[in-house]
C-alpha cells in the first residue's frame, strides 16, 4: 500500500478546523486534525509545503517510522507548530490502518479498559446566580463532573471563557483585564457556595489558566482544599517546571497541567517527581496517538493519570483519537469535552456518542469520523485570534 496525496482541508463552521487527509492507492483514506487555535495557516503551510510532498509514495503502514522521519528528519524539534503537523500525520495513518485492520482505533491500542469515558463540562458566570444556573444546565445535559469558571468583583469578563475568540483580524485580538490579588481572594468562596449549593459528591474543577505564580498558587490550593477540587488547572505557567515543587509543597489539592506543552520533554521533572496528578495534553497538539499514549504509559508510572484537552477547537476529528485512546489506556482519569456546533457535526459526521455525560468511539472501523468536504467548503476560513490579556496597569499578562 502507498501514500498518493495528502491534502489540507480548512473549514470554519463555526470556528476554524484544519484537517489533513491522507489517500492511499487501494482507496483507503485517513484524517488527522491539525487545529492551532489562532495560528492555523502556519500548520497548514507546514503541512502542505513541507510536510505532504515527503508522505506521497510512502507506506502508511509505517506509522513508528514516519513519525520519527517527520521528528528527527526535520532537524527542528518540538512546538506547537511541528507537532500539531505531525500530529496530523499519526493520526490520519491510524485511521487507515485500523480500516485497513477492520476495527475501530481502540482495539488496536489494546481494546477497552472500560465501558465508557467519563467527561467534564465547563460552567461560567459573571456571578454567584449566573453561575449556578451554568450548572445546573451542564447537569441537566448529563455531565458527571464540571469545570467551574467565574467572573471576579471589578473585572469586566469571567476570565479563561473564549468570549473573544472570534474577534476580527481588523481590530486584532479582543483584550481582557486581570488583577491577581482579587480573583485569590474571591474564588475560595466562590468554590465555597459552589459547594454549598450542590453539594459534597460532584466533582468539581477550576482552571487558573497560567495567571499566578508559585507562591500564589500554593496559597490557591491550600485556601481551595476544603472544597475539595477534583483538580486545580494550570495553576502556573509550567515552562518552569521546578516551580511547582513550591505548590506541591503546600497542598494537597490535586493538579493538572499540559494542554500548551507538545512533548514528553515538557512533562520530565513534573512526572518523574510526582507534582502533578493530571498530563493534560491533546492528540492534536502533542504529535497525535503515539507519543500521547507513550506519555500515558510514562504517567502511569507515577500514578499519574490522563485528562486529554478537549475545547472547542479540537476537531471532532482529534476528539475521536482522543476518545479510543481514552477507552483504551488504563490509566484513564477523565476527558474533557465541550461539543461542537450543529454545523460542525455536519461537516464532521462521527461514530463516537455523548450519552449521560459519557463518550464512546463507536464500532466503525478506524477513527469513525468523516470529512464531507462540499459541507466544509460552504466555510472559508475566517482570520481569528484568542483574546489577550492585561493587568490593569497595561502591562501584559497570561491568558
Ligand atoms: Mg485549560
Amino acid at each position: 500500500m502507498k501514500i498518493v496525496d495528502a491534502r489540507v482541508v480548512v473549514t470554519s463552521p463555526g470556528r476554524n478546523f484544519v484537517t489533513l487527509r491522507i489517500e492511499t492507492d487501494e482507496g483507503v483514506t485517513g484524517l488527522g486534525d491539525a487545529t492551532l487555535n489562532g495560528r492555523e495557516l502556519a500548520v497548514v503551510a507546514y503541512l502542505r509545503d513541507h510536510v505532504a510532498p515527503l508522505l506521497v509514495g510512502t507506506d502508511p503502514h509505517r506509522i513508528e517510522d514516519t513519525w520519527q522521519y517527520l521528528y528527527r528528519g526535520a532537524y527542528w524539534r518540538r512546538g506547537p507548530v511541528t507537532m500539531a503537523a505531525i500530529a496530523a500525520v499519526d493520526v490520519a495513518l491510524w485511521d487507515i490502518k485500523a480500516k485497513v485492520a477492520g476495527l475501530p482505533l481502540y482495539q488496536l491500542l489494546g481494546g477497552a479498559s472500560r465501558e465508557r469515558v467519563r467527561t467534564y463540562g465547563h460552567a461560567s458566570g459573571r456571578d454567584l446566580p449566573e453561575l449556578f444556573d451554568a450548572v445546573r444546565a451542564r447537569l441537566a445535559e448529563g455531565y458527571p463532573a464540571i469545570r467551574i469558571q467565574t467572573g471576579v468583583p471589578g473585572l469586566k469578563l469571567v476570565y479563561g471563557v473564549r468570549s473573544g475568540a472570534l474577534s476580527a483580524r481588523s481590530v486584532g485580538p479582543a483584550v481582557e483585564d486581570w488583577d491577581t490579588a482579587a480573583y485569590l481572594r474571591h474564588l475560595p468562596a466562590v468554590c465555597e457556595a459552589v459547594r454549598n449549593e450542590f453539594g459534597p459528591d460532584l466533582p468539581l474543577l477550576h482552571d487558573a489558566h497560567h495567571r499566578l505564580t508559585p507562591s500564589q498558587a500554593a496559597r490557591l490550593g491550600k485556601d481551595l482544599e476544603p472544597y475539595d477540587l477534583f483538580w486545580l488547572e494550570d495553576c502556573t505557567p509550567a515552562e518552569n517546571q521546578e516551580g511547582l515543587r513550591l505548590v506541591r509543597r503546600h497542598t494537597t489539592t490535586p493538579l493538572a497541567i499540559g494542554e500548551v506543552f507538545n512533548s514528553v520533554f515538557d512533562y520530565q521533572t513534573l512526572v518523574t517527581e510526582q507534582l502533578i496528578d493530571y498530563v493534560r495534553s491533546s492528540v492534536t497538539h502533542f504529535g497525535g496517538v503515539s507519543p500521547l499514549r507513550r506519555l500515558f504509559d510514562f504517567a502511569a508510572l507515577y500514578q499519574i493519570k490522563s485528562a486529554v484537552h478537549g475545547p472547542e477547537d479540537i476537531s471532532p476529528v482529534g476528539m475521536a483519537a482522543a476518545i479510543h485512546l481514552d477507552l483504551a489506556v488504563h490509566n484513564f482519569g477523565i476527558q474533557e469535552y465541550a461539543g461542537h456546533t450543529e454545523a460542525t457535526g455536519a461537516v464532521f459526521p462521527h461514530a463516537y456518542t455523548f450519552t449521560d455525560g459519557y463518550l464512546h468511539p463507536g464500532e466503525e472501523p478506524g477513527l469513525g469520523v468523516e470529512l464531507d468536504e462540499e459541507a466544509a467548503a460552504a466555510y472559508p476560513y475566517e482570520p481569528a485570534y484568542l483574546p489577550v490579556n492585561r493587568l490593569q496597569d497595561g502591562t501584559v499578562h497570561d491568558w
